[in-house]
């Protein structure tokens, strides 16, 4: 190899946590930072996850998501754009625009939508929004990374189809939209390779069918074999590898088994993200104006869904008393635990907002939002405070406990203390649920609420929002990005989610989100789309600009109207009815919408545009979208189950009934084409996690204890079921020993291969026994 690209294969590892190298001073070095929903901006001194700088806290992206309002997205992204820059970041980790596949995943308040068209459009105008301001992005987590358990061991069996129409269709709307500086390949393996190694995704995918030009940077410690990342399309690793993945690299480049073409590809890559991005060669040095209190209230505020207003009990008289009781109105839970956590600055609480609006508040705490056990002293001063009989507003709903990055939630239960707090408040009369949380909660008590007002996790400005919208000052505008089901039975994954195997088969297909609970007529709790408001909306006129449709744009307009009696937004919808056949395929899908304000009385006329993609399928064999033909419903509505009009239109395209065999979704590719052997027992390699090697090595024990009496000795003043302990200590037991060994800060790599020996060691030993014992 020439000694000029030899001197640059540094810019294929980062240096130190948040780094690129710079190969000896040759170049700038990039900081890269998280993201999504404001700016963690650590030194690479930082000690834990939350040792950030301060700086604000939008709603996460499930709140973002919410406000089905990609212009205010695009705000929200061009402040945290702003703020990077004015810190020196050159790249901001995020947005991620996963699809939520069922709503146990912990990481859920991260993604926008169990739907791909608006999660691709929002992830589209987040990363304009930020890139507009010469900050780069990171598109994550590519892909089909659906799940916390075994984040970085666990396979994603999803069928071709499947994959391209429900868990990429994002990624590809923003990465052709909007090309993010970088994309961030995930954790997990993806039928049988792992993402950061699977040439499928990284090269045949990204950049081969979607012109993809940028960076694909690792997860933070995906990356194991440096070789086979850059070779299947990889071009960074995240954090640096103590030079062990870069020494192995370059034996690989001495045999041969990497070309100087391919590592010339990376580095190029990496050149120009680092003439595009780094602080040094900025035109402009001077700081960015940015109002991000202002931005981050917009949001939360638009973020908010109500779910339901008997006897209209919302909006709450201005002035009036009022009891508020639950932790969360104190210790509000604004945001999520892990890689996204922002240190924010110190900002009111709901009860002192509520009391700045003008209500005289009588508080309560009623339970500890810390743990999950009654404390019955809390409990009874709450139940005595409401014997006032005046309204009362009850603050719950996920508590930091119950959800975060790297586990999974077990159940769709609210912790224990406050189900039992709802059921003794009994059906009280003038009750508010101001709800918070990151993914949908079951609500079996539904019925002992009047209102229940759903914030999210709203950012730092959400007890403000809170107070503005239960005052009436700002009408709820919010819609569910997301359904939310009953019970955990009824969810599409249901079975074959965070299951005990490492194999996860995606057998729902593309039925993901409402495709599964509308076409399988499953009643939710509320459906996707659903959102109130206090004022009401009509909708008239539909019209679409052809009724024979063969290709090109078509155009859907109608009119919107306020008919109530206050200034509002709606959140139109627009659906295709699929014609029936014999493939799988939803009933209903989103293929358009807009969010329009009205002030009372006032209408609006809305167009939107349907293209082929529209009405088309990806056909495995073809290996391209394909429109399937016949006669389909263009409808607009309020939600996916709540359509106001429809109108017919005949699409010319495939007939697949005559067909079926393009439009499978039952082959899980890759099922006899793996790399996933080298995880198996007696083929253990460094790809296997510490916990599951600690089970046959004696060496591997040792270091598991060792490194969790570090993990837990780093949170000394913390509880063991701390989001950030708990992240922590599922990443030693479940991480890739290479994984850990690296982040080890020291730990020699051969003790990582000694683990593995003698794991593999011990299991032919063990086999070679039993097989013994059968002959004798
Ligand atoms: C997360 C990423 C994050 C990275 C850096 C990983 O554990 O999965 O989303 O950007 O850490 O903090």
């Amino acid at each position: 190899m020439e000694k000029e690209l030899y001197d640059k294969l540094h810019l294929l590892s980062g240096k130190g946590m948040w780094h690129t190298d710079t190969c000896n001073g040759a170049y700038p070095s990039l900081h890269l930072s998280d993201g999504p929903h404001g700016l963690r901006k650590q030194e690479e001194s930082a000690k834990t996850n939350n040792d950030s700088y301060i700086s604000t806290c939008y709603p996460t992206a499930s709140c973002l998501a919410a406000t089905w309002d990609t212009e205010l997205v695009g705000k929200v992204a061009d402040a945290i754009g702003k703020e990077a820059w004015n810190a020196s970041v050159s790249v901001v980790l995020g947005p991620g625009v996963n699809i939520k596949r069922s709503p146990l995943c912990g990481r859920n308040f991260e993604y926008f939508s169990e739907d791909p068209f608006l999660a691709g459009k929002l992830g589209t105008a987040y990363i304009n929004g930020v890139q507009q301001n010469g900050v780069g992005t990171s598109l994550k987590h590519f892909a089909a990374n659906s799940q916390e358990t075994r984040r970085m061991t666990s396979n994603s069996r999803v069928d071709e189809r499947t994959l391209r129409e429900i868990y990429l269709s994002a990624f590809e709307e923003a990465v052709k939209q909007a090309k993010p500086a970088t994309v961030m390949a995930s954790y997990n393996y993806l039928n049988g390779y792992k993402a950061t190694e699977n040439r499928h995704l990284l090269t045949e995918i990204l950049r081969d069918d979607w012109g993809y030009e940028g960076v694909v940077v690792s997860d933070w410690g995906a990356c194991i074999d440096l070789t086979k990342s850059v070779k299947a399309g990889m071009d960074l690793e995240m954090p640096n590898t103590s030079d062990a993945h870069q020494k192995k690299l370059k034996k690989s480049i001495e045999a041969g088994e990497i070309s100087d073409d391919e590592i010339r590809k990376a580095v190029d890559r990496m050149e120009k993200l680092i003439s595009d991005y780094a602080v040094e060669y900025r035109k402009s040095k001077k700081d960015k104006k940015v109002n991000a209190y202002e931005v981050a209230l917009s949001a939360a505020l638009a973020g908010a869904v109500l779910l339901k207003n008997e006897k209209k009990i919302l909006p709450l008289k201005k002035g009036i008393e009022i009891n508020v009781i639950g932790d969360l109105a104190k210790k509000v839970r604004f945001q999520g635990g892990g890689s996204s956590h922002i240190r924010t600055a110190d900002h009111p609480d709901i009860v002192t907002e509520l009391e700045a609006a003008g209500f005289t508040v009588h508080f309560a705490r009623g339970y500890d939002a810390d743990v999950f056990t009654t404390d019955e002293k809390l409990l009874s001063e709450a139940l005595q405070l409401t014997e006032n009989g005046l309204p009362t507003v009850f603050c719950g709903g996920l508590t930091d406990r119950a959800e975060g990055e790297g586990y999974d939630r077990k159940t769709l239960d609210l912790p224990a203390n406050q189900i039992e707090l709802i059921n003794r408040l009994g059906h009280l009369g003038k009750l508010v649920f101001l709800s918070f949380g990151g993914s949908p909660f079951a609500m079996p008590f539904k019925d002992r609420f009047d209102a229940i007002l759903h914030m999210y996790l709203g950012g730092e400005a959400v007890p403000k929002a809170a107070a503005m919208l239960l005052s009436g000052e700002v009408s709820p505008s919010g819609k569910l990005a997301e359904t939310w089901p009953k019970e955990l039975k009824d969810t599409p994954a249901y079975g074959n989610f965070a299951t005990v195997s490492n194999e996860i088969f995606y057998k729902e297909g593309p039925l993901v989100g409402y495709r599964h609970y509308d076409t399988k007529d499953i009643e939710p709790e509320f459906p996707f789309g659903f959102g109130l408001s206090y004022t009401s909306f009509e909708y008239s006129d539909l019209k679409i600009s052809k009724s024979e449709y063969s290709g090109g744009a078509a155009f859907v307009s109608f009119k919107v109207k306020n008919t109530g009696k206050c200034a509002g937004a709606e959140v139109a919808q627009l659906y295709i009815e699929n014609p029936s056949g014999k493939i799988i395929r939803a009933k209903h899908e989103l293929r358009g919408f807009a969010k329009v304000f009205l002030e009372p009385g006032e209408e609006q006329e809305i167009t939107l545009s349907l293209d082929e993609r529209a009405f088309s399928i990806y056909d495995v064999i073809l290996k391209r979208f394909n429109m399937v033909g016949g006669e389909y419903g263009i409808c607009v509505g309020e939600a996916v189950n709540d359509l106001k009009l429809c109108e017919k239109i005949a699409v010319q395209g495939e007939d697949y009934d005559e067909h079926p065999e393009g439009a499978a979704v039952t082959t899980f590719i890759g099922k006899n084409d793996s790399n996933l052997d080298v995880i198996k027992p007696g083929k253990y390699s460094v790809y296997n996690s510490l916990g599951e090697l600690s089970e046959k090595s004696p060496l591997g024990r040792i270091m598991l204890k060792l490194a969790l009496k570090i993990g837990y000795g780093m949170f000394k003043d913390k509880p063991h079921d701390d989001p950030e302990v708990l992240m922590t200590i599922e990443g030693i037991k479940d991480g890739p020993v290479d994984c850990v060994i690296m982040q080890s800060g020291g730990v020699p790599y051969f003790i990582a291969e000694a683990i593995v020996r003698q794991a593999n060691r011990r299991d032919r030993h063990v086999k070679a026994q039993k097989k013994e014992e059968k002959e004798k």
